[in-house]
């Protein structure tokens, strides 16, 4: 069990070096955070998962930030929510579009569903769109919150 945790931390240490970041445990406890995450990770989500660890909130914000920059995070709004995931992870949520109940906020990643932006005069879209940087998000009320939904 140690021999595991340990050898995957000094991988980790080594991906943080690599990419010229100075190897610190909170950077290490972030990235191994982030890395086991089901979901994509919104900074309040760190801080209440690391609230028992010595490092403050920008402290944490800031990790998010220097992995985002080095590449081995990718940051993705998220109804209005900026959430890290790790790079080229399968299905990232950069690949897939978002349904966002406008009621309660819950966010569903719609996995395999795409959805193209075609057509229109060209040169006249923002770069962005152009390029295909841009986030998908679907607004609708959920199931849940459906009047006379049980
Ligand atoms: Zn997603
Ligand atoms: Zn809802």
């Amino acid at each position: 069990m140690d021999q595991v945790g340990s050898g995957s931390m000094r991988v980790r240490a080594a991906l943080l070096r690599d990419r010229g970041l100075r190897v610190t445990a909170s950077r290490l406890a972030v990235l191994d955070l982030v890395e086991a995450s089901e979901e994509p990770l919104a900074h309040h989500d760190v801080v209440e998962k690391l609230n028992d660890s010595p490092w403050n909130r920008s402290t944490l914000y800031r990790n998010l930030i220097d992995l985002t920059e080095v590449g081995l995070l990718v940051k993705t709004d998220i109804a209005g929510v900026a959430r890290f995931e790790r790079a080229g992870r399968h299905n990232g949520c950069a690949e897939h579009p978002h349904f966002v109940c406008t009621d309660c906020g819950t966010v569903t990643h719609l996995d395999g569903v795409v959805v193209r932006v075609e057509g229109g005069p060209l040169g006249q879209q923002p770069a962005a769109v152009a390029e295909g940087r841009i986030e998908v998000q679907l607004r609708g009320v959920c199931d849940t919150c459906i009047p006379g939904h049980a």
